[in-house]
This record gives C-alpha cells, structure tokens and sequence, in this order.
C-alpha cells in the first residue's frame, strides 16, 4: 500500500505587539527564511529542525509530502497584512490543488500577531479546515512560548510542543507530532485537543528548562508522569506563552492532546494549568541594572572561560531591536578589556565599516537607530576594522544544529580593548560559530557580551565561567507595566490584583 500524502507548511513569527519593526514579506526574505517548494528540503533535510524531522518521517512512512512554504523571520513587531495574506493564499490555494490529502502536519510557532488579526495561528488553521473539512487530522508543533487562543485547539487534532528553553528538541517535537498523525492515519487513534488557560500573561518561569529547576521544569515531570501512566493521552503541549503580546489570548497555556472517547484530556489540562497558576511568581533568572553588571565585569578574572553577558531586552530573539547601545556605551566608559560584543545590527556602519576594509580606521554612529527610545541612541566611537564576513553561519551548537543564521555582510571594530560584530540584520546569538566566523575564539575571551536570552545557554554556558543578565533598556523588559496593553482579557496578572 502506498504511504499517505501529507500535506505540510510553516509560518513561524513571534510577534511583539509594541515593537515599530514590523515583519513584512522583505523581513521574511532578507532575514530568516522564505522558502518555497523544491527548495525547502534543500535547506531543511538533515537539520534539527521540524523540517528535518519531516523529511526523516517522510522516509520512514513513506508519505509523499506536499510542501509549498517555509516562512519565517526573527520576532520583531506583528506580521503586516499583505505578508499574512500572501502566506495564507500560497497555502490555501496549494492545498486546494493537492486534495484529497490524508494528513496535515504543520510548524508553527504560536506567538504571531498580524496586523489586521490578532489570532493569527487560530485564523490560519480555520481557513484550512474550510478546505479539508472536520475529518483530515491535522498535527500542529508549537514553540513553547506560543499564545494560544481556544480557535487553534478547536482546529487542531493533535498539538506538540517544545519541551526545552534552548529550544535544543525541534526536530523531536516534529517527531512526536508525526508519529501520532500517522497513527490518526491509520485510524489507530481518534485524537483531539483540550484547552486551559488563567487569568495571567507571564508564568512558568518563561518556559526556561535549561537550569533543571523552577516550575516549567516540574511541570514536565508532571505531564511525563502522566504520559506515562495513561495511554488515553497522547501529548501534552506546555506553553509558557511570549509576554509582549497584546493579544486576547498572550500567556500560559496546556493542550492536551486525547484520544477520543474519553473526557481525561480536559481535566490533565485543568490540573496542569492550575499549578502554573500556583507558580506564576517563580523566576529562575534575574536581570541586572547596567551599572551592577559592569562592577562584576570589572571583578578580576577567576576561573575559566568568559564572563557571559546577556543584553536580555535587546535580544533579536525576542523582538529586541538587537542595536541598543546603552551596555556597549557603560564598557566602553568602564574600559573593559579583551571583550566581544556580537552584536550591534546596524547595516548603514556594517556597510561604512566594510568599504574602509580590515585595517581602516573608522567613526560611526553606532547602532541606535530602530527605535531610540529603547536601549540607547546611536553611539559615536572611533575604531579600527579587524575583520569583515558575509555574516552566513552555519549553526554547530546544540541550539538548531545545521541550521543557518545570517548577520548579513558584516564588519568587526574594534573600539580600545572590545571587538564589536557590527551586523547588517539583527541577530541573537545563539552559537559560538557567530563569533569564530570574525576569527574571536570565545572560549579564550574574557567577556562575551551578547544580544541574548535563553537559547544561547546552549552553546555557551558550558564554557563560560559566569552567566549574568542585563537589564538595558532594550523592549523585552520584565517591567511590563510601562507597556500599552488593550487588547489583553482584563483582570490578568501580573498588571491588576485579582
Ligand atoms: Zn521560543
């Protein structure tokens, strides 16, 4: 018998509501990736990625798989209508053209916003249901900082999730998600998805997993116990959520998914939800003011490895501008030695930078640009260029393994003892081959001051000899009642007492 058609398609966006950079279809091509058709398993096959995971599963079962887009960019300010639409009629009309199909299996992220939608996950899957109708199932994967509204667990049948901050499990996700729509195939199981969410937007310590401790980390032992022990449930998707939506649905939620016939998967979720409730307030990380992390910088070195640095509200990661200039301007004044700074996205002083060529001596106006108010103005400072590169990485850390990360075309200053990756597109760091690619070897640098959240704790925490963040001002700050919030359900915490 011949192996099922599945038809799959990624749009991937976390989207911050107050950030003025919004992601439109340029984004997606210049940064991130806009792949269509053949090109997709080009890029994908044989990474650690869901799109890796695809081809293996396609392989294993012998589907033939239907793919006509891979999208997908850094989080910056919601996706722009004409970029929605254009994803959603790709889709659509390559679906329509290739019924009848068997299954769907779709990455996603979970956190995108457009901006004429503000579920915008939810609306994607309710127009393909109109194509395919109730009885096609279709497997979704979530990011675990998804915001999920109740339309996507009504669309979906089966809802996988990360269950790591690094993200390190992408292509097992995939790979749980597809072997559970095999089955659905098949017709072994019947599954379905339950829902629960609470009045909060911040919870589960942002989903970080990476220290062994804090609540996103008990709450998978919980929902491992439970897998476990029931075969009536089949996975259980914890999403931290992504704060910085203004969106109805931003925050924490579980999806379970059920087999059907049974009523367990509401009540796993339930329970699961409410102990994310009961946590809410527990943090595994602190942010640092500027001036407290530039006193540890100064400490003289003891032990091996860098001090990290993670520029945490001004990470690309998270929507960050990835240009703010208010950390770079405290170690410049403090004359910090022997650090690298990856990096300040500024493609005007990349561009300056790289005419004058290594050796040139050059003043810029650093960074700053995007948007002033967050993370410092642009910064004079006059240095000389010690390397350029087209800025093309291939990641070899644990975080996406074999995937590509671009800088774009791109220069190193350095300005008195600190070396600054002066970046065309804004980046987070994420894999020591970012630095390396300037020849910076960052196990043997005594700083590492990176736009950077959680995901480079996967690369660069086993080398460095200590991690501390920072609180720069940058647009991903835990203060969030200084943000202008409408569209959220009201009362929620942290903002108002409940
Ligand atoms: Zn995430």
């Amino acid at each position: 018998m011949a192996g099922f058609k599945v038809f799959s398609a990624t749009v991937m966006h976390e989207s911050l509501s107050f950030c003025r950079l919004p992601a439109d279809l340029e984004r997606f091509k210049t940064t991130g990736g806009y792949e269509r058709d053949d090109e997709i398993p080009k890029a994908y096959r044989g990474t650690k990625s869901e799109w890796g995971a695809i081809f293996d599963l396609a392989d294993r079962f012998g589907w033939s798989v239907v793919h006509p887009l891979v999208a997908n960019t850094s989080p910056s300010g919601p996706v722009t209508r004409d970029a929605y639409e254009h994803f959603s009629e790709v889709i659509l009309l390559s679906l329509k053209k290739a019924m009848p199909v068997d299954g769907l299996l779709l990455p996603l992220h979970g956190a995108m916003v457009a901006e004429h939608l503000e579920d915008a996950e939810g609306e994607l899957l309710r127009r393909i249901r109109e194509v395919i109708g109730r009885k096609v199932p279709v497997a979704v994967t979530l990011d675990l900082h998804a915001n999920i509204g109740p339309d996507l667990a009504k669309h979906a049948d089966i809802v996988s999730t990360y269950r790591t901050t690094p993200h390190v499990d992408m292509y097992e996700t995939a790979i749980r998600a597809g072997e559970l729509l095999q089955r659905a195939m098949k017709g072994e199981i019947r599954p379905h998805v339950a829902y629960a969410q609470r009045p909060m937007f911040n919870g589960l310590d942002q989903g970080r997993t990476i220290s062994g401790k804090g609540p996103m980390v008990d709450i998978l032992a919980k929902a491992k116990a439970i897998l476990a022990k029931d075969k009536d449930i089949l996975d259980i998707g914890i999403n931290a959520g992504f704060d910085w939506a203004d969106k109805k649905h931003v925050g924490p939620t579980v999806l379970v998914t059920g087999n059907q016939g049974t009523t367990k998967a509401q009540k796993v979720a339930d329970e699961l939800i409410d102990f994310a409730w009961e946590t809410r307030a527990t943090k595994t990380i602190e942010l640092r003011p500027i001036d407290e992390v530039i006193r540890i910088a100064k400490e003289p070195r003891s032990g091996n490895g860098p001090l990290l640095i993670g520029d945490y509200t001004d990470c690309p990661g998270g929507a960050g501008m990835g240009d703010g200039t208010a950390l770079l301007k405290a170690m410049i004044e403090a004359d910090l030695q022997d650090v690298a700074v990856g990096s300040i996205a500024d493609a005007e002083s990349a561009e300056k930078a790289r005419k004058a060529g290594v050796g040139a001596t050059v003043t810029l106006d650093l960074g700053g640009k995007h948007d002033p108010r967050f993370g410092g103005t642009p910064l004079r400072v006059t240095g000389k260029v010690i390397a350029v590169g087209d800025g093309v990485i291939t990641r070899k850390g644990p975080f996406a393994t074999g995937t590509v990360t671009s800088f774009g075309p791109s220069a190193v200053v350095q300005v008195g003892g600190i070396k600054i990756i002066v970046a065309s597109h804004r980046v987070q760091i994420d894999d020591r081959e970012q630095f390396r690619h300037f020849g910076i070897e960052p196990e043997t640098t005594n700083i590492l001051a990176c736009k950077a959240m959680n995901h480079f704790r996967a690369d660069f925490e086993k080398i460095g000899r200590r991690l501390v963040y920072v609180d720069s001002g940058g647009i991903t700050s835990f203060n969030w009642k200084q943000y202008p919030y409408k569209n959220i359900r009201r009362p929620i915490w942290p903002l108002d007492p409940l």
